[in-house]
């Protein structure tokens, strides 16, 4: 059976990229065949047909048309598919002018896949899109990653023990990996796509060769000392890009290294806990950064969200970014100047990538533009200031600023092709052939009058569609009018028409159709020089976009500590942890809402040496997880450089976070959660150090009481004796109270509660000392236990209790003599006497009504009631 040539080349197209769906444009709509049909029409629910056979089989089809293709693509890339774009690359006049039959060239122009988006409509504005190569060169690691939307380009030394970590901190979308790596599993641990590619892209020689190109440079000491298996990930990095852009480099910054001793290390599970960027949902909702969030441009948003995934350690980092905040908060007129300035800031970073992809369009360059002039209005407005922040990129670019004011329209349109894109006289070649065009197209206006008033005919109309080009129409009950003047040459008969062409239309038409084409092509050529000029500045551009991204940062922080009474933390190389009145700003935030206060609490954790751990204890519900999450909180905010939500604050910097909880909280992950919590806090006993800061909510609680109890005692002893580090452990073993006495170390805590009237009330306040009891009984009865089942339970815990004061009893033995079934069932109520409402509800059967019946009823009832 002969294969179509069509098919033919289909196939061909589809063995590029056997892992992608293909999406082969065919005219306006780009189709998808065979199996790729079949998952395409369920993922993206669209109808499946068919188009012919091939080897006998119906082919299965599904198509999506290319001007909604984007929408199609997103949901595609959120399934996880990867794409790969095939389009016609020559029009079909020029195919066959190459010969009879011969069908369109086509190629892959393109690979989507998660970590290499570039769209707006694709990827969250306030957010980066990381991909990532990650590569081990005898046993040393490290990691590249990139957002190619931003030109944003880093590596790391990654053991493998960080990957995940790392891989958690940047929210990468895909990771790049060799084959048999060993790693797949941490990386889709991480939520990431892994991408595997041959070995020889990880070669460090052959990267070395590939990066000094990209960046045009004769060697890469300029941007540091890179190791093997760093040139190796970042080497393998640029081919993936290279491969899925299909040879167009989007426009990438020279590599920068990160020195992950200086970041705050976070741990996946820590951030999830925490919910520092993503809430428990998933979403930003309830997140930290959705309650600090106050920036005002898409590239302060990024910056924001970096800055809180990975604080810093660096005591002078820390106060340069938090000298700029309080600047802001002191003079806080200028802070909203700036704000509203920024305001109107376009995104350059992510309009620069798509230029450089060739997929920009005339707003990307009124996004540079917009931007270097939102640089240049800040520059002036500030240089007279002692703000202390370097300012000094934002401007600088005054040539290419006037370039673009000069020849850009003020509003240009969407797509390049819409013309209008260039300002009118910048070029008087454009402006020549735009009036021919517009006066030929007021000549035209002046036929159809003149027309007009030759036949009579008021209605004759001069149109124009794509098949005739212009043509003059009348209603066809004019149609021997029209004939009768031998001027009109017929076209074309409709239902209800006839269409007429005259040699001077025709003739008008050419000058008007000629007059277009060079205006367009003056459009075309004056706007890829733009582009060149725009792109081999891309450099500054980018200074200037973070410049403007830092000073929303810096002044959204300050409007977010004035408008929340947020104070500046002291921050230094001590082992401070010294908050007074402290608040956790994701729950005032939703308590506010509700109306309801927050009760502020201090915090004093202070070590000169050895450990500092405060045991907290109280009943479910007392605020105890808020109490530790907070101070948390307040350690990430003062060290990503913002005020935080206390009084006063002294925090010795800490250079690993962790935060775990017991397992029955984390019942959403669905593993089996007491061995996850047991590895979690394994990995925190094998790594804290001195200067970590350690948060550990109800450990143990997964598991029977006394297995329970021994692994938290344990894991106590051990982060005071061998971690030796500060930490915050909640817990509702009393006996763990006890432990204070033991380690100099540990001292109690507990949140107070009051009981009053037989039911606790919660004050939220955190105070020196031990509970006294549980209130679980009590806490249970507020959850609307059964009376019954309280009661009962009440008797229980006080035949366990005097069991205990008596000298430890066996709890076995002391249930076993509990009375049965003592608490006193609820006595039944007493029968009453029906009332006339009731009756008459006795015969009522409810699916028989009709609503109107039922209303009736209602008004009925209320009678006899
Ligand atoms: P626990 O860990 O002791 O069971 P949580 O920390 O989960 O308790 O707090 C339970 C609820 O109590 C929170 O959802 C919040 O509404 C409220 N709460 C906690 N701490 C405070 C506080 N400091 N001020 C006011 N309300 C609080």
């Amino acid at each position: 059976m002969s294969v179509t040539p069509m098919m033919a080349q289909y196939l061909a197209i589809k063995a590029e990229a056997p892992e992608a769906l293909l999406f082969y444009r065919m005219g306006d709509f780009y189709e998808l065949f065979f199996d790729d049909a079949v998952a395409a029409s369920a993922a993206l629910d669209i109808a499946l047909t068919k188009r012919g056979q091939h080897l006998g089989q119906d082919i299965a089809m599904c198509g999506v048309p290319v001007h909604s293709a984007e929408n199609y693509l997103m949901t595609l890339i959120r399934k996880s598919f990867r794409v790969a774009v095939a389009e016609q690359l020559e029009s079909p006049e020029d195919a066959k002018k190459r010969g009879y039959k011969s069908i369109v060239a086509r190629g892959i122009v393109r690979l989507v896949t998660p970590g290499t988006l570039t769209e707006d409509t694709l990827l969250d504005a306030r957010a980066h899109n990381y991909l990532a190569a990650w590569c081990e060169v005898r046993g040393k690691g490290a990691l590249a990653w990139a957002d190619i939307s931003t030109g944003a380009f880093h590596v790391a030394e990654c053991p493998r023990v960080r990957l995940g970590p790392d891989l958690a901190r940047l929210g990468v979308a895909e990771v790049v990996l060799g084959e048999n790596s060993g790693v797949e599993g941490i990386v889709e641990e991480q939520g990431a796509a892994v991408t595997p590619l041959g070995r020889s892209a990880f070669d460090s020689g052959s990267a070395e060769g590939r990066l000094k190109a990209l960046f045009d440079v004769g060697s890469l000491d300029a941007f540091g000392t890179f190791s093997r298996a760093e040139l190796g990930a970042m080497g393998a990095l640029v081919e993936y890009v290279e491969l899925t852009q299909r040879g167009k480099l989007p426009l990438m910054r020279p590599p920068r290294r990160e020195a992950t001793s200086e970041l705050m290390a976070i741990d996946g599970a820590t951030r999830r806990n925490l919910e520092l960027t993503r809430g428990a949902g998933g979403g930003r909702d309830g997140s930290l950064l959705w309650a600090i969030d106050r920036t005002v441009t898409a590239g302060g948003g990024r910056l924001l969200e970096r800055r809180l995934s990975a604080p810093s350690t660096v005591e002078a980092v820390i106060k340069a970014r938090l000298d700029a905040v309080s600047w802001a908060v002191t003079n806080d007129a200028m802070g909203n100047d700036i704000r509203s300035r920024l305001q109107h800031a376009p995104d350059m970073d992510r309009a620069l990538s798509r230029l450089s992809l060739d997929r920009g369009g005339p707003r990307d360059l009124a996004a540079v533009r917009g931007g270097l002039e939102a640089g240049e209005a800040l520059f002036s407005y500030l240089s007279e200031t002692d703000l202390p922040l370097d300012i000094s990129d934002m401007i600088g670019q005054d040539a290419l600023l006037s370039l673009l004011s000069a020849a850009l329209a003020t509003e240009p349109p969407l797509l390049l092709r819409d013309g209008g894109v260039i300002a009118p006289g910048y070029d008087a070649d454009l402006d020549e052939a735009r009036k021919l065009r517009d006066e030929g197209r007021g000549v035209i206006a002046a036929l159809q009058a003149e027309y007009a008033k030759a036949t009579g005919i008021t209605s004759l109309k001069v149109k124009h569609n794509n098949v005739l080009g212009y043509f003059i129409e009348a209603t066809a009950t004019h149609a021997d009018k029209m004939r009768a003047d031998e001027r009109f040459i017929h076209r074309q008969t409709t239902a209800n028409q006839v269409r007429f062409t005259t040699v001077e239309l025709s003739e008008l038409e050419t000058k008007i159709l000629n007059a277009g084409g060079r205006a367009q092509s003056i459009e075309d050529r004056i706007f890829a020089e733009l582009c060149a000029r725009v792109l081999t500045a891309s450099n500054a551009i980018f200074g200037v976009a973070r410049t403007l991204a830092e000073l929303d940062v810096a002044t959204a922080l300050a409007d977010l500590a004035r408008g929340e009474s947020w104070t500046r933390p002291r921050v230094d190389s001590s082992r401070a942890f010294d908050i007074d009145a402290g608040r956790h700003p994701v729950v005032e935030r939703a308590l506010k809402r509700d109306g309801a206060p927050f009760v502020a609490n201090d915090t004093r954790l202070t070590a000169e040496n050895g450990a500092a751990i405060r045991l907290l204890t109280g009943p479910n519900m007392a605020g105890k997880s808020t109490w530790l999450r907070q101070n948390a909180l307040i350690a990430v905010l003062s060290q990503m450089g913002s005020f935080v939500p206390a009084d006063a604050a002294h925090i010795g910097i800490v250079s690993q976070l962790f935060s775990r909880v017991g397992a029955s909280d984390d019942l959403a992950r669905g593993r089996s959660t007491f061995m996850v919590e047991m590895v979690e806090t394994a990995a925190i006993l094998n790594q804290a150090d001195e200067r970590s800061f350690v948060i550990l909510d109800e450990i143990g609680r997964g598991t029977a009481t006394y297995d329970g109890l021994s692994i938290a005692w344990a894991t106590m002893e051990h982060l005071h004796d061998v971690n030796r580090c500060r930490a915050l452990f909640a817990t509702h073993y009393h006996e763990m109270t006890a432990l204070s006495g033991k380690l100099s170390g540990v001292e109690n805590a507990t949140v107070a509660v009051r009981e009053w009237d037989g039911e606790v009330i919660f004050l939220h306040e955190v105070r020196d000392g031990a509970a006294d009891r549980s209130y679980g009984v009590q806490v249970a009865k507020l959850a609307g236990l059964p009376e019954a089942v309280v009661a009962r339970a009440r008797d229980v815990l006080q035949a366990l209790e005097e069991g205990e004061r008596a000298g430890g009893a066996n709890p076995r033995a002391l249930i076993d003599d509990l009375p049965l079934f003592s608490a006193t069932p609820a006595p039944a109520p007493a029968p009453k006497a029906k009332s006339a409402a009731e009756d008459r509800l006795r015969d009522v059967l409810p699916d028989e009504l009709t609503p109107k019946e039922a209303l009736d009823l209602l008004y009925e009832l209320k009678r006899l009631a």
